[in-house]
């Protein structure tokens, strides 16, 4: 962890900011909250992959049918292994990777759908198969962006339990069902990148996911700290405090907070002449080859 980043976590209401998505029950169950697990310190630039290939994308544009479309791109198969931990860019860099979460309310949702097509930056979405019913409908103007690139999808769990707590079957499964959907909705393999829901991992869990091809075990160093509900003027400051080079940002789409501020965001992110990329780019993975 650099120095910079070390320093700001031990400022007052960092690790605050830092937490993972809070508990997805109505925003008035405050009893069920979750852990509070800071994030771990950053594995080294190991975790990059010397590989950046990125999958020719076909030109055929989807048709207007409702239901599952072809994928472009073949979904490849699993390439289970050793998990390695991420949670900041490798290397020098003026790459940010924009990490958006969970997607529990419709309107932000529809939001960061609208905020991706007009800015054409590169996000990466993370959502729970569980609120389908908000993020289906976006299905058919997501995949283009998808398909070019622009968007990435990885795994954050069908039902967003703390995997700390659950069994491994019932860890498998949820990775899976979530992966099933993801695949039927977007057209792309989630692989190997998976966010385990409130940042809660271990060994253990990290190697589950391995064995199921999730390599990538994604954590992040900088929040909006919108897993719970903040104000406009606090998550401006964790915007402008933790969106520096090589920051793993982490949103959640699920507070409207975020929604009178793309503006601002955008507008540091070109003041800090920062580059948003997917996680493909910033790591040399590939939805091609899982
Ligand atoms: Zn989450």
């Amino acid at each position: 962890m650099d120095r910079r980043v070390l320093l700001s976590l031990l400022s007052i209401g960092a690790a605050q900011a830092l937490i993972g998505c809070s508990a997805h029950a109505a925003p008035s169950d405050s009893a069920v909250r979750g852990p509070d697990i800071a994030p771990t310190a950053p594995t080294t630039a190991a975790s990059a992959s010397a590989t950046a290939s990125v999958a020719p994308i076909a030109a055929a544009v989807p048709g207007a049918d409702a239901g599952p479309l072809p994928s472009p791109v073949p979904i490849p198969a699993p390439h289970p292994g050793p998990a390695v931990v991420v949670s900041h860019a490798p290397g020098r860099t003026r790459q940010i990777a924009l990490t958006i979460d969970d997607g529990y309310d419709a309107t932000t949702v529809a939001g960061y759908v609208a905020f991706a097509q007009r800015s054409k930056i590169p996000i990466t979405f993370s959502p729970n198969g569980a609120y389908r019913g908000v993020w289906d409908r976006h299905a058919e103007v997501l995949r283009p962006l998808v398909e070019a690139g622009q968007l990435q999808i990885g795994n954050h769990t069908w039902t967003h339990k703390n995997l700390l707590h659950e069994t491994d079957a019932a860890i498998r499964a949820d990775i899976e069902k979530n992966e099933q959907w993801i695949q039927r909705t977007f057209g792309i393999t989630s692989r190997p990148w998976f966010r385990p829901p409130y940042g809660a991992h271990n060994h253990h869990v990290d190697g589950l996911a391995g064995e199921l091809g999730y390599t990538r075990i994604l954590l992040w160093d900088g929040s909006f700290g919108d897993s719970t509900l903040i104000t406009p003027e606090q998550l401006v400051g964790l915007a402008r405090q933790y969106l520096q080079p090589g920051t793993i940002m982490l949103g959640h789409a699920n507070h409207q907070t975020v929604l009178g501020l793309f503006d601002q965001i955008e507008q540091l992110i070109e003041q800090r002449q920062l580059e948003p990329v997917t996680l493909d780019t910033m790591f040399g993975t590939s939805r091609a080859v899982g």
